[in-house]
């Protein structure tokens, strides 16, 4: 890992912050109400107790996925460009692995207790905005970073730019899944597709456990 390959993670989190703080803006704004795909009575978390929890799990991923490079950076990822298909199916891979995995992990946060002492605290964002994407149980949070990392490392090693796209993808789209947005552009149509799936999952709960790819719902019967 060199200093182009911090810069560049760097530069995914400074987009990813922009595109949260863009999408929760756009979400709430007056002027764009009419591309919501449901609107709020009321916006209902305390707005300290949201400021506080978004930072400090960010602050807590920032150090688990830095712990990761620093402990496993080695015998998980190796330097220098891998080649278009490398890089394609690397990442593919991961994130095919990642979010099969986290479908069962996501459907048994579903499970009375879980969800009681812990995605409750995602839950209780019933209209979700970019800003609630990141909204979570800190123990959450870190199975999730634990799922993705595990799946590096049994498909590892893999190139530091495949983990770069592996980590783009996976922290954009949950931005992204959280828009509350459908925006009427053909270019867009992914975007909305995410948006209005995750948010049939935060109104009806049983269904649209994957995050990126709706396949895995598909299969079990849980897609909507
Ligand atoms: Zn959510
Ligand atoms: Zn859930």
């Amino acid at each position: 890992m060199n200093t182009t390959f911090f810069i560049c993670l760097a530069a995914i989190m400074l987009y990813d912050g922009m595109l949260m703080t863009w999408l929760s803006w756009a979400a709430t704004s007056s002027r764009l109400k009419q591309y919501r795909i449901r609107t709020p009575k009321t916006y209902q978390l305390p707005p300290l107790r949201k400021r506080l929890n978004v930072t400090l799990n960010n602050l807590m991923s920032l150090g688990l996925f830095l712990a990761f490079l620093f402990f496993f950076g080695d015998s998980a990822l190796y330097p220098g460009w891998p080649g278009a298909a490398h890089l394609l199916g690397e990442s593919l891979a991961v994130l095919l692995l990642y979010d099969f995995l986290y479908y069962f992990y996501h459907r048994g946060m579903h499970h009375r207790l879980v969800l009681k002492y812990v995605h409750r605290v995602h839950h209780m964002v019933r209209f979700p905005t970019a800003n609630e994407s990141v909204f979570l149980h800190p123990l959450e949070a870190v199975g999730a970073i634990f799922l993705l990392c595990g799946s590096i490392l049994l498909f590892g090693p893999i190139s530091t730019w495949s983990f770069l796209v592996v980590f783009f993808v996976y922290s954009t789209v949950n931005i992204l899944v959280h828009s509350n947005l459908e925006l009427p552009h053909p270019a867009f149509r992914l975007l909305n597709f995410w948006a209005r799936a995750h948010d049939v999952h935060h109104k009806e709960l049983k269904y649209n456990y994957s995050s990126i790819f709706p396949f895995w719902d598909q299969a079990f019967g849980t897609f909507k």
